[in-house]
């Protein structure tokens, strides 16, 4: 029997629970055959290790009912997650801000919703979405900008996991000798300048008035410390494209994340950064990243959906 047909000859559709979890909140959608069946499910992450997972599985729990509502029975769920994230094996290896050490969270969602379940690095699970918008794009970067800073990376069409799942952690590129104490206990990361909350704590450390990066953005251009911590995030942030152009010869730079919201006030300055310092060759093209804020869940409907696929292709009763 063809895959995907059931008894009576009709196709099975592919039922999607898919999962975007975040250190503030969890978001979550069905997908039906790639199309979104539900309004997006958002619920605060509650803090505590016990308590997270408790959120993610009452979101899919929702999203499970949700889907039987409407006629369809789920046959996956693809995950989302921060952290360190071994996807082949479908375990959380660390996530500080969920609690999560060596969660096996693949194998608990698949026992307790009786479906193949995928679980990737946030940043990779997002950037899923940037290559299903942008097919004809081999060779990118996808770099969130939001409480920390992360990337996904993209070479001739593949994604590049690396040898212990930890490709991409950017964040903690070093691109200021001796610089600020960053959060993993080294100096001079990315991270500590150009992530949101950095952004906001060195404008606030430096005497400024605001309730988030996105009010630092606004003041750019009207404000000395502003100016100042902005350029200082724009810099760093700049240092690392150029590194990673050098070893990759990347194609284009996709800025996803919360300060990709400030547009023209981030790429532009960047752009100029990172062109004056490739004197040697042609800059990469740096673009805000197509998918936006529901990257996470539409790359977590694809990661779904592949595991799905790869189920029933190792099940000899669905051949
Ligand atoms: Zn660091």
């Amino acid at each position: 029997m063809p895959r995907g047909l059931g008894a009576a000859g009709q196709r099975t559709p592919d039922v999607v629970l898919a999962v975007d979890i975040g250190g503030t909140t969890v978001k979550g959608s069905v997908f039906v055959d790639g199309a979104e069946a539900t309004a997006e499910r958002v619920a605060p992450t509650c803090e505590g290790s016990s308590s997270s997972l408790d959120t993610v599985l009452a979101v899919l729990s929702t999203l499970d009912q949700s889907a039987r509502s409407l006629g369809h029975e789920p046959t996956a769920i693809g995950a989302a997650s921060p952290g360190f994230v071994d996807t082949r094996a479908g375990v959380v290896r660390g996530a500080v801000n969920l609690g999560w050490t060596e969660l096996p969270l693949g194998s608990i969602l698949a026992t307790r919703f009786g479906v193949p379940a995928a679980v990737d690095h946030d940043a990779r699970t997002a950037a899923r979405a940037e290559m299903a918008l942008r097919p004809d794009l081999r060779d990118f970067i996808f770099i969130p900008l939001g409480t920390g800073v992360s990337a996904a990376v993209v070479t001739a069409g593949e994604m590049v996991v690396g040898a212990h799942g930890q490709a991409g952690e950017l964040g903690h590129m070093p691109v200021v000798p001796l610089g600020r104490a960053c959060s993993c206990g080294e100096l001079g990361c990315l991270e500590a300048y150009a992530s949101a909350s950095a952004v906001l704590t060195r404008y606030l450390t430096a005497g400024g008035s605001a309730g988030s990066a996105a009010d630092v953005s606004r003041l750019v251009g009207e404000d000395r410390l502003a100016d100042q911590v902005w350029s200082e995030a724009v810099q760093a942030l700049a240092k690392a494209v150029v590194t990673l152009t050098a070893v990759l010869d990347t194609e284009e730079f996709i800025i996803g994340g919360g300060l990709a919201a400030s547009g023209p006030i981030l790429l532009d300055p960047l752009r100029r950064a990172v062109a004056e310092m490739l004197g040697w060759r042609s800059a990469p093209v740096i673009s805000a990243s197509r998918a936006g804020p529901r990257a996470g869940v539409l790359g977590a409907a694809l990661l779904g959906r592949s595991a799905h696929l790869s189920s029933a292709h190792d099940d000899p009763g669905e051949q």
